[in-house]
C-alpha cells in the first residue's frame, strides 16, 4: 500500500513539475528549510476604504528570500508546497506569523485588520478553523481583527469538506474573502452557500476600467449584485487615480493595488498607516 501511495504522489507531482527543469525539484526540497531557517518573509499590502479614503487593512504576502536565487513568487512556491505536503507548514507559519503580528500593533495602539491567504488544500483540513481560534486566544486577537482570502477556484472543491471549514471560521466570527472573483468559473448564487463577508474582485476586470466600456459594466454589476446579497467589495489591482476615482463612483468599498501602495514590510506598513493624513480627499 505504501508503494501504491507513493507512485500516485510521484503521478501527482509530475502533472505540475516540469521534469526538465531539475532546479524545481532542488527548490521544492529547500522550502521546509526555508520554513525553519527564516526565509520566508511576510509583506503587507494596505487596502484603502473608498468612502472616507483611509487605510485600515492589510492583506499578508508571503515571500521568499532565497539566499542564491533571490526572491521567488509566491506564484511559484504556493503550488509547490501543496504538491510536496508543506502547504499546511506554510499556512499555519504565516497565520502564526501575521496573528502574532496584529496583536503586536494592537498593543501598540494600532488598529488593523489582516487578511490571511488559504489555499485550496487548507480547507481540506478540518483542525485549521480550531488551530485559528486557539492562535487568537493566543495572542488575544478579536476574531473580527482578522479576514481570510479563499479564492474562488479553491471553493469549488469538495463542497461538504469547505463548507464545514468556512462554515465553523464565519461562526467564530472571522470574516470571509472571496479572491479573485470573477476567474474561476463559479457564480454568486454558488457562492452564497458560504458564509462571505467580502467579494474582491480579479485585477484582470480592474486593470482596463479607464478604456473599457464592457468591464466597467461588469464591475458595477458585480458591485451591486454583491451589495444586494451583503458583502463588501475590493477591486484588486488598481494602478491608476482613473480607476480608483471609477471605482469609488460606484460604490465599492475598498481598493488594493500598487496606486494605493505596494506590499511592503511590517515597519514600513506600521510607519504608513501611522503618518497618513487625517482625511485625505473626503
Ligand atoms: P492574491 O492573494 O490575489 O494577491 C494579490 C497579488 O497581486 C499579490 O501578488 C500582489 O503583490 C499583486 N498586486 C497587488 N497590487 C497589484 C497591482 O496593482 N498590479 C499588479 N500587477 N499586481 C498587484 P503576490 O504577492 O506575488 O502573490 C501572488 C498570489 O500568491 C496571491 O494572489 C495569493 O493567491 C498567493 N499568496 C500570497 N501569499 C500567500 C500565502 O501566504 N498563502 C497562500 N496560500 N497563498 C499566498
Ligand atoms: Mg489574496
Ligand atoms: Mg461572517
Ligand atoms: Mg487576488
Amino acid at each position: 500500500f505504501a508503494a501504491v501511495g507513493s507512485s500516485k504522489a510521484w503521478a501527482f507531482y509530475q502533472a505540475s513539475i516540469d521534469p526538465h527543469r531539475p532546479e524545481q525539484l532542488s527548490l521544492m526540497g529547500e522550502l521546509r528549510e526555508a520554513l525553519t531557517r527564516g526565509q520566508l518573509e511576510l509583506f503587507y499590502q494596505p487596502k484603502l476604504t473608498l468612502p472616507t479614503r483611509r487605510l485600515d487593512s492589510a492583506e499578508a504576502l508571503v515571500r521568499w528570500q532565497h539566499p542564491v536565487r533571490g526572491a521567488i513568487s509566491p506564484d511559484v512556491f504556493i503550488g509547490m508546497a501543496e504538491d510536496t505536503g508543506n502547504i499546511q507548514r506554510l499556512t499555519r507559519w504565516v497565520l502564526e506569523t501575521a496573528i502574532a503580528q496584529v496583536s503586536q500593533w494592537r498593543v501598540q495602539g494600532l488598529q488593523l485588520r489582516v487578511a490571511v491567504n488559504l489555499s485550496a488544500h487548507d480547507l481540506g483540513d478540518a483542525d485549521l478553523p480550531q488551530y485559528i481560534v486557539d492562535l487568537a486566544a493566543l495572542h488575544r486577537l478579536p476574531h473580527e481583527q482578522l479576514t481570510l482570502e479563499i479564492t474562488e477556484r479553491a471553493v469549488i472543491g469538495e463542497f461538504d469538506a469547505v463548507s464545514r471549514v468556512l462554515q465553523q471560521l464565519g461562526e467564530e466570527g472571522f470574516h470571509i474573502a472571496i479572491d479573485d472573483f470573477g476567474v474561476g468559473q463559479s457564480s454568486l448564487s454558488y457562492l452564497h452557500k458560504f458564509p462571505i463577508d467580502e467579494l474582491k474582485i480579479d485585477q484582470s476586470f480592474i486593470k482596463h476600467l479607464n478604456d473599457d466600456s464592457d468591464d466597467r459594466i461588469i464591475v458595477r454589476s458585480i458591485v451591486e449584485l454583491s451589495h444586494d446579497l451583503g458583502y463588501h467589495v475590493t477591486a484588486e489591482g488598481v494602478e491608476d487615480e482613473g480607476t480608483l476615482d471609477y471605482l469609488a463612483s460606484i460604490g465599492c468599498d475598498h481598493a488594493q493595488g500598487y496606486f494605493v501602495a505596494r506590499p511592503m514590510n511590517a515597519d514600513s506598513l506600521a510607519h504608513l498607516i501611522t503618518t497618513q493624513p487625517k482625511s485625505s480627499h473626503a
